[in-house]
């Protein structure tokens, strides 16, 4: 709404930059990162993204003290698939043809996709880290679920690397990624934090189980550059708990 009185304004010799920018905002789509269409703006861009201010039940969070609780373990069923890799300019988003998926006690989910934000969007104890992943999965009935995974600077990450290297550096670029196993990524212990949230992105839909990694994983920081090269600061702030519990296990 704001974007199109702004152009409806502009003297006649302005259109065609105005409609440039309208294309550009089109294609990377009307949200960002950064002031005037940055997160504390995002409920009032479109009336699709209302929940992302009214929300009650949002994400991220910073995890505090969760309680222990006998969680199902989260167990994985990734395999080796290829996949497309796209600059959708929010992030980096890795879409598999066919991967697995995981499965909790409200049954299994297929992995969607996978992508980025540094700094980490889920802050554990106030801490937060440089890069995370979200592996989004969704179910039969169109239930999401999420794993994020923390990175932490150190090693080099050789199962992150083929998508560094060949991630597009545009908006709006696509490469394939030739066959990997997902799982490669993950640590060796799954035990999880687990909460009710929602996307971190607009529309900001709830209703998304939410599961975090406790074991962060290492990447170096030729590695964390590359990535910041392309998204300097890709995540949103983390939102009030209003009463919710955070249980770990697993
Ligand atoms: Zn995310």
């Amino acid at each position: 709404m704001k974007k199109h009185l702004l152009c409806a304004t502009l003297s006649l010799a302005s259109v065609g930059l105005c409609t440039h920018v309208m294309a550009r905002n089109d294609h990377t789509s009307s949200w960002s990162y950064s002031a005037d269409t940055g997160p504390q703006h995002w409920g009032e861009l479109k009336s699709d993204y209302t929940l992302c201010s009214t929300g009650l039940t949002q994400s991220p969070i910073d995890i505090g003290d969760a309680v222990k609780a006998d969680l199902s373990p989260l167990t994985f069923s990734y395999r080796a698939s290829s996949a497309t890799v796209l600059n959708n300019g929010h992030t980096i988003q890795v879409s598999p043809v066919d991967a697995g998926g995981i499965t909790l006690a409200t049954g299994d989910y297929s992995l969607v996709q996978l992508h980025f934000h540094t700094p980490s969007e889920e802050k554990i104890q106030g801490r937060t880290y440089p890069l995370n992943v979200h592996f989004v999965h969704r179910n039969a009935a169109g239930e999401l679920a999420v794993v994020a995974l923390l990175f932490e600077e150190g090693a080099y990450n050789p199962a992150l690397e083929p998508i560094l290297a060949i991630m597009p550096k545009e908006a709006g670029g696509m490469t394939k990624l030739s066959v990997q196993n997902i799982a490669d990524l993950l640590p060796a212990t799954r035990h999880y934090f687990s909460y009710m949230g929602s996307l971190t992105t607009p529309p900001c839909s709830e209703g998304v189980r939410w599961h975090v990694l406790t074991q962060p994983v290492q990447l170096s920081k030729d590695q964390l550059q590359a990535f910041q090269a392309l998204y300097p600061m890709n995540a949103r702030p983390v939102q009030p708990l209003n009463g919710r519990t955070v249980q770990v296990g697993g």
